[in-house]
């Protein structure tokens, strides 16, 4: 057992929960992604605390998972601790209308177990099949709605261990986008305030977006919902449809004949694949009308092909 091992399995107690060489795409909504040094569940905060600590020391890159539904994960995979947060990071609290929420819960899961409870306000997310954590970090949001219209608090733990309990301000809301992007921050956990709504309307809303989405998106396909964000008074589906690349291909990387803004697996991508057809997309769509793509989903590791 290398010491790095000793000092994971000293600090999860639990060995099934440390994984060594994890394929990614078994846990990317994509299918696509090499393996992850260790890829280790995560149960609570002493454990996390002290796994920020076994990285720091050793240098090892941290990555957080939650499941893998805005990621494109590298051929080669990723070196270091990639962390996914189960246990009480997977707890709900609900007291009036204001929930209190770990940041390892799914979302749809959120949706719906509120809507029980005759609590709205989050039903736009019922169908974004993310986890609570990195729906906040890039305030995600669909039908109109986005978690900047819910979310009062967050706690974060930075990458040096530090707790921080963060305001609606310091979070720093904006379109698919929060101060938090690109910083260390884990969230761990988010508190929401909702309002009392009738269950049955809340259901009737969440079907309607839940049948939008199956005329709108290819759900047949791996995927991982919108590539690229929608540029300012525009949209990314759009200008990629106009400029002629929907059912564009590289290797099985194939631009969605049903939403141009999503690329599906057909079967076999590799990372490499999509990386190559994002950056003819974004490209062609630079050339043909002057806007310049960003992406959406979110890059892990070596990628010399998209320079985002
Ligand atoms: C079919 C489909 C439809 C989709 N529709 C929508 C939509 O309508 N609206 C929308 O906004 N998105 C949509 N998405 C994208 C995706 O579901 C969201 O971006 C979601 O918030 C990603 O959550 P995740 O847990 O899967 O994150 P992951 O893909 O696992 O991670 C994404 C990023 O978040 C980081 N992260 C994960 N957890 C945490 C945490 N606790 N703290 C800090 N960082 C963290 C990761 O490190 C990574 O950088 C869709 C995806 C698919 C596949």
């Amino acid at each position: 057992m290398s010491p790095i091992d000793a000092r994971l399995r000293s600090i999860i107690r639990d060995p099934g929960r440390i994984r060594r060489d994890e394929p990614l795409k078994r846990h990317t909504t994509f299918r696509i992604g090499g393996p992850a040094d260790y890829l280790v569940q995560v149960a609570n905060r002493q454990e996390l605390s002290g796994l920020l600590r076994l990285a720091g020391e050793e240098g090892l890159p941290v990555y957080i998972l939650g499941n893998g539904s805005n990621l494109l994960v590298s051929d080669e995979g990723v070196r270091g601790l990639v962390l996914s947060l189960t246990g009480e990071f997977g707890r709900l609290a609900v007291e009036g209308s204001t929930v209190r929420v770990g940041g390892g819960y799914n979302l749809p899961k959120l949706a719906y177990e509120v809507q029980k409870r005759g609590l709205g306000g989050i039903e736009f997310a019922c169908a974004i099949p993310g986890t609570v954590g990195a729906g906040l970090v890039i305030n995600a949001g669909a039908h109109g709605g986005d978690l900047s219209q819910v979310v009062t608090e967050a706690t974060v733990v930075w990458g040096d261990g530090r707790e921080q309990r963060l305001t609606r301000d310091e979070i720093g809301f904006g379109y698919r986008s929060t101060r938090l992007q690109g910083t260390s921050a884990i969230v761990v956990e988010v508190v929401m305030a909702l309002h009392p709504a009738d269950p049955a309307e809340l259901q009737g809303a969440m079907r309607q977006h839940l049948e939008r989405r199956r005329a709108t998106q290819p759900l047949g396909h791996p995927n991982a919902g919108s590539i690229f964000k929608n540029p300012p008074g525009d949209y990314a589906g759009r200008l990629i449809e106009l400029a002629g690349l929907k059912g564009a291909r590289v290797g099985d990387a194939q631009v969605s004949e049903k939403h141009a803004n999503f690329i599906v697996n057909l079967g076999q991508a590799t990372a490499k694949d999509v990386l190559m057809l994002m950056d003819r997309v974004r490209s062609t769509v630079e050339q043909r009308f002057g806007v310049r793509l960003e992406a959406e989903v979110k890059i892990w590791g070596h990628n010399p092909y998209f320079q985002p």
